[in-house]
């Protein structure tokens, strides 16, 4: 098991590095080429390749389309990706392969001791693959959320297989080892704390009662650990392992906060203040800008997200919460939509429309980063629904500090948001206005606002289960005018002075909402050239497809970042499928990689 592991990891390990040396290179070659305003193959005939040396491209797009871009419902809500389904069928079956491999000893079948070492097996993996201080993580450049699903079913073997190896010793009988004895207490015990573990895991516990499902996560994982030992010290070996890696994570993580919170400081009142000061910001009904002021050991990149814990609001004092950083430096600012728990008392404890008499303590910065990577691109599409904007706002202003220090191949940027009302705008004004201020050097920039005004969630969630009214509504369909006009000009790319901005072309007046004439909702009058305003649901396809046929190939294609509720990540999904064909790409039309964020596991 652990060899299949170890091969696997190395292969991802190379297929990281051989993506992180690919996106240097074009950031380094095309980057300087585009600060100096080349762009080298806008006209795709001076793209001669023959088909057949886009083949490999078109081969690469059908796989990631068949792999990571379709995804296939699983039960009644989940959607998960066709590579996903077989890592976990693939783990299923090796972890429970190797354990029925010895299972027929002297023509007899005995599958209670080999399940038995197939669950202490899983100890160290499933630890492993649940730390957000990952080193499987690091190794493979997957984040730890999205190696969640392993987790998941290792644990879910973990159970299987010491319930298996718990009936069969009933089952063969359990001679001198029944009722009373240490061996069948402590293995009864941990038997019983894996079943309370998987039972308090499902999704509609986590969703329902977070803290809870917490607690008792950690207190049964803790539980089954210490009672394995007892069971068979034997193979205890495989607890110290998991209980190292567990101490590790959490170690690394407390130092963490202590050195990005100069925790040595807070006994004193002067500097506490000035250490976990934030400034919190009612921006909405149900939704709060927090500004944590720049800590110098804090350093993140676009897309990474950070742990908040605010002592004077949280019930369980310590309660640690996780948040996208919606600014790429600088100052740390979350978007902060209200729900039940944590979120609402902060909500519940505004006194006024700012409040800054709260401490704030960050832990991190976590996820992996794929910024770098998409700063190799030629065009970047970012769709985002909701308070997802914070993946989109975080990328757009890392990608636009790269635009001026000429270290980026992207030539356009279009960031697309979904939200229920145009004064939402307001929530990113102050990034927006600070971000654009100076112009966005060569790159040609465009924010979308699509003003959906439904009653349908635009929150991004886990990324698995739709919430309620994730249907889409009338707006949904693109209407006349979405289609993007011919934009992205030569004019456009040359210009990068603060008054006359390189914008992106955006859908016609026919679509857009009515906004007042004078730049409104926060925005400055520079930033305000940036943004336009449409009605309905963004037509993900339309504007892939446009702004995929305007992308040049001297660079890695174009990426796809969305982050947004369930519906928009597959509306973005089904539209790469279409316009990523193997046929398109063998005609010279640069591959789509796709990028998805959620908030949740
Ligand atoms: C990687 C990531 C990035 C996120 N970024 C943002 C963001 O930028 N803006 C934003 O508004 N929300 C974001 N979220 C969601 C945010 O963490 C939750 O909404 C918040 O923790 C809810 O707290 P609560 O106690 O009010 O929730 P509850 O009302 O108790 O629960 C609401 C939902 O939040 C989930 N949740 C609760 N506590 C946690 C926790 N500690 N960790 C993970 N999920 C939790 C629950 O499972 C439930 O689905 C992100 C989540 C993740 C995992």
């Amino acid at each position: 098991m652990y060899y299949v592991i170890a091969g696997v990891a190395f292969g991802c390990l190379c297929l990281w590095a051989w993506r992180r040396a690919a996106a240097w290179y074009y950031r380094r070659k095309v980057g300087r080429a585009r600060a100096a305003g080349v762009r080298s193959q806008d006209d795709k005939d001076k793209d001669n390749k023959g088909a057949l040396a886009r083949a490999p491209s078109a081969a690469s797009a059908v796989l990631s389309n068949w792999a990571y871009v379709k995804v296939v419902p699983l039960w009644m809500f989940q959607h998960v990706t066709l590579a996903e389904w077989f890592w976990s069928v693939a783990y299923l079956g090796i972890a429970l392969g190797l354990g029925f491999w010895g299972c027929i000893r002297d023509g007899r079948l005995d599958y209670a001791n080999p399940m038995g070492y197939v669950a202490f097996g899983q100890i160290p993996i499933l630890i492993a693959l649940a730390g957000r201080n990952n080193t499987v993580s690091w190794i493979t450049g997957v984040s730890y959320e999205k190696l969640n699903y392993l987790h998941r079913m290792s644990g879910r073997v973990a159970v299987l297989a010491t319930w298996l190896h718990t009936l069969g010793w009933f089952h063969q009988g359990l001679g001198p080892h029944g009722p009373g004895s240490e061996l069948f207490l402590s293995g009864m015990l941990g038997a019983v704390a894996a079943l309370i573990m998987w039972l308090t895991s499902f999704a509609l516990v986590r969703r329902v009662m977070y803290e809870f499902f917490l607690v008792v996560h950690i207190l049964m994982c803790f539980i089954f650990i210490v009672a394995s030992w007892y069971h068979w010290p034997m193979l205890g070996w495989w607890c110290w392992t998991g209980l190292i890696f567990w101490g590790f994570d959490r170690g690394l993580g407390f130092l963490r906060m202590i050195l990005v919170n100069k925790a040595w400081l807070l006994p004193f009142a002067s500097k506490r203040a000035e250490h976990s000061a934030c400034v919190v910001e009612l921006v909405d009904p149900a939704v709060l800008r927090i500004t944590v002021p720049t800590r110098s050991l804090f350093r993140w990149s676009p897309g990474q997200h950070a742990l908040i814990t605010m002592p004077q609001v949280a019930t369980l004092r310590y309660e640690q919460h996780p948040f996208t950083i919606a600014s790429a430096a600088g100052d740390a600012v979350f978007l902060v939509r209200a729900q039940k728990g944590f979120t609402a008392r902060l909500l519940a404890r505004m006194q006024s429309d700012v409040e800054s008499g709260l401490n704030a303590y960050l832990e991190g910065p976590y996820g992996v980063s794929h910024h770098a990577e998409l700063l190799g691109h030629d065009t970047l599409l970012l769709m985002c629904g909701g308070t997802g904007i914070t993946y989109g706002t975080s990328h757009l202003l890392g990608a636009v500090a790269a635009a001026h220090k000429g270290t980026t191949a992207l030539s356009a940027l279009r960031l697309v948001w979904n939200v229920r009302d145009a004064a939402h705008v307001a929530w990113i004004a102050p990034l927006l206005n600070k971000a654009l201020e100076n112009g966005t050097a060569h790159m040609a920039v465009a924010i979308d606002v699509y003003v959906t005004r439904t009653g349908a969630s635009l929150e991004p969630g886990p990324g698995h289960e739709p919430g309620p009214g994730h249907e889409p509504g009338p707006g949904h369909e693109p209407g006349p005018g979405h289609e993007p006009g011919p934009g992205h000009t030569p004019d456009s790319e040359e210009d990068s002075g603060a008054t006359t901005p390189a914008t992106l072309s955006s859908s016609e007046a026919v679509d857009k909402v009515s906004v007042p004439e004078k730049p409104t909702y926060g925005l400055s009058e520079q930033a305000a050239r940036f943004v336009s305003f449409h009605k309905g649901r963004s037509p993900a396809e339309m504007i892939l497809r446009a702004d995929t046929e305007r992308s040049a190939t001297d660079a890695a294609g174009v990426a796809v970042g969305v982050c947004g509720p369930l519906e928009l990540q597959l509306d973005v999904r089904r539209a790469i499928c279409r316009v990523n064909s193997a046929s398109a790409i063998l005609r010279g039309q640069p591959p789509i990689e796709l990028h998805v964020e959620s908030f949740g596991w």
